[in-house]
């Protein structure tokens, strides 16, 4: 299978991406071992799909090849669904995740247990030539728990809970099984394959 450009600046993103393609047969590189630089890309969509389109579309026209990018966020429940498409901006552009964190445990003080879930989303976009775009969205259900715990992922990972575990405190494998750059990726394979057959 063919070389695929990630089309990523965010250096945790990439390091995931890479380690969940790579076991699949997929060769994942970024823009930069290839000597490109991608700046920086509005990401104005109003949906995940919309964004990993943008972030695509901006990468393929300027590498020429095919190219990979992932749009993600945690959405809760309690809170209407944000910060969704805005996790990354949530509380502020240049907050640390430590500060974001800390905003939404206060957001959320009130909420019981029982309705303390969210999930998070990573819409992929694929694009392998002028003609050819794959999209994929992959979700993984949880919680968002009272306090942070585990010292693993990044973001949001030490507040994110399945099964009573914070992201944080998985392993990178068990992380990529449940998560949902896991399974967006995954399914994204699925459809690479279905087209070399
Ligand atoms: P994006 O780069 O615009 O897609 O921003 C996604 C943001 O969502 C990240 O900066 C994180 O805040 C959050 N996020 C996405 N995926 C994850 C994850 O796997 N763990 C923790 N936070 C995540």
């Amino acid at each position: 299978m063919s070389e695929f450009i990630i089309a990523t600046n965010n250096k945790n993103k990439v390091i995931e991406i890479e380690r969940i393609l790579s076991p699949l047969g997929i060769t994942a590189v970024t823009a930069g071992e290839r000597g490109i630089d991608l700046g920086d890309v509005v990401e104005d969509g109003d949906s995940f799909a919309a964004n990993a389109y943008i972030k695509a579309k901006h990468a393929f026209d300027l590498c020429h090849t095919p190219v990979i990018a992932d749009d993600s966020g945690l959405c809760v429940d309690a809170l209407g669904g944000r910060p969704g498409i805005f996790s990354a901006r949530y509380g502020g552009e240049d907050t640390s995740y430590l500060d974001k964190i800390g905003l939404l445990l206060e957001e959320m003080k009130d909420v019981p247990d029982s309705e303390r879930t969210a999930h998070f989303s990573c819409a992929v976009c694929c694009i392998l030539d002028e003609s050819t775009v794959i999209e994929v969205e992959g979700r993984c259900e949880g919680e968002i728990a009272h306090s942070p715990s585990g010292d693993g992922g990044f973001g949001y990972d030490p507040i994110f809970t399945v099964n009573g575990k914070s992201f944080a405190s998985l392993s990178a494998e068990e992380k990529d099984e449940r998560s949902h750059r896991g399974n967006a990726l995954r399914m994204l394979r699925e459809k690479l394959m279905q087209r070399s057959m």
